[in-house]
């Protein structure tokens, strides 16, 4: 936890006057320290002792963990509140697919190719499953090693989960440069999984029967040279694990539990496939850094991803699409020209719509710095001006031959204003983007 200026003030050699900082007294120099507009290097006397408690007292309450390497690696942890409308959440979530190394060779590639495939759009963000956990449930090393070996073809974050050190090892072989997180050190075998995430320079997950045996299991670790550590947080079924995930989230960020400062995963399981996208999706929104799943079907892993990015999408900053001319279909110049705003939730709403319709037609986004129909017309940022400057501009320039522009039937009162300033006639659309198909094959034609 931070500490405040009197705190850092009994660290500091109290030789007020020397001002050899640049400060009038120590007490001023305490201050901008617990302001970080100072470094403390900047006072020449004090001690290695003091230094390293302030440094520690600086580092973060949850430390940033990277696993796999190159341009998918996932980077987890490093978050510094518990609820994001307190500031945001910065480093989502890894959504790892699990494969049992006791598949045959044709099903081992058929599961891999299956979590190369849960790929989506949403809202024009193209999300995916990120990580593939290879499972050894054969207890054999060679297979293990083997499945290791077909999931890494996917180029993705690993993680490799094994009772025995060794089995691990094995598969260190052949995936080590990805920088695998290894699954799992426990009380009773932490010594040689900490060896070998220290010799292999991968991150290590940590597993223990309840919080104060796994504090006491990371202090050991992290002093055996490991300093990139991930709590299993997996307890018996979804409150408790939720439970598990909450209290080592608030010890390491309200508390400053330092052996618990590390990001979380939790295995999601259940009776039926809704109970595990059920639990998954609740890891994913608090807190866990890694959800676990067995799940590989498309309807089963795109509800998590849409958690996940819920979650972790800043609510202060809307996700927007470029205030242009868009095209629907093949339009031609007897095509229609709707208008909307930059939201993208309101936009790709319209854009599904006119999709799902089959006439091709042209989408004019105005630029309402990402509000949507109604908050934008009610902030005077969708205006009849602005829906007749783009009118006017060149982008529709040389596209339409008809002068004919149908605007959200709930701006239905700006429409005089737009014909005005614009000179095109103005039709009234569907108030809600669901109406557009009906609207558009029946109104326009
Ligand atoms: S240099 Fe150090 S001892 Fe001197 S005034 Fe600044 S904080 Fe105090």
């Amino acid at each position: 936890m931070a500490l405040k200026a009197l705190d850092i003030l009994k660290l500091l050699p109290r030789k007020t006057g020397c001002k050899e900082c640049g400060c009038p007294t120590c007490l001023a120099f305490a201050m901008k320290l617990a302001q970080k507009q100072a470094r403390i290097d900047e006072c020449p006397y004090v001690s290695d002792e003091s230094k390293a408690t302030l440094e520690g007292a600086s580092a973060p309450p949850m430390t940033l963990v990277t696993i796999g390497g190159g341009e998918n690696k996932l980077g987890i942890g490093n978050e510094t509140v518990m609820f994001r409308h307190e500031e945001t959440f910065h480093h989502p979530l890894g959504i790892a697919v699990r494969v049992p190394d006791d598949l045959d060779a044709e099903a081992l590639a058929a599961r891999v190719a299956a979590i190369g495939e849960l790929k989506f759009v949403r809202v024009g963000m193209d999300i995916r499953a990120d990580v593939v956990a290879v499972d050894n449930v054969s207890c054999n090393a060679d297979r293990f090693k083997a499945a290791v070996q077909v999931a890494s073809k996917l180029d993705l974050p690993m993680v490799l989960i094994a009772d025995r050190a060794a089995h691990v090892a094995a598969a260190l072989e052949v995936c080590a440069d990805k920088r695998p997180l290894i699954h799992a050190a426990r009380p009773d075998n932490w010594e040689e999984f900490a060896r070998l995430a220290k010799e292999e320079r991968c991150p290590l997950a940590v597993k223990a029967p309840d919080l104060e045996a796994l504090a006491e299991l990371t202090g050991k670790i992290k002093a055996a040279g490991v300093e990139d550590m991930v709590l299993d947080a997996t307890a018996d079924g979804l409150s408790a694990t939720l439970q598990t995930l909450t209290k080592i989230r608030r010890l390491a960020l309200r508390k400053g539990a330092r052996d618990l400062g590390y990001p979380c995963m939790a295995f999601a399981a259940g009776d039926d496939a809704f109970e595990e996208v059920s639990q998954a999706a609740t890891y994913a929104a608090k807190y866990a850094g890694i959800v676990v799943t067995s799940l590989t079907g498309a309807e089963q892993i795109l509800p998590i991803l849409t958690v996940r990015t819920n979650v972790y999408t800043d609510p202060r900053k809307p996700i927007q699409v470029d205030p242009t001319l868009h095209e629907v279909g093949t339009p031609n110049p007897q095509s229609p020209v709707l208008i909307t705003t930059n939201f993208s939730l309101t936009y790709y709403s319209v854009e599904g719509e006119v999709e799902a319709s089959r006439v091709p037609a042209y989408i004019g986004v105005i630029d309402t710095e990402g509000l949507s129909v109604m908050t934008a017309f009610a902030a005077d940022k969708f205006t009849a001006e602005g829906v007749a400057a783009f009118l006017k501009s060149d982008a529709l320039k040389d596209k339409v031959s008809h002068k004919k522009v149908v605007i959200p039937g709930y701006v239905a009162a700006m429409s005089g204003a737009v014909e005005d300033e614009s000179g095109w006639e103005v039709i009234v659309g569907p108030r809600e983007a669901s109406g557009i198909p009906k609207f558009l094959k029946t109104m326009w034609s």
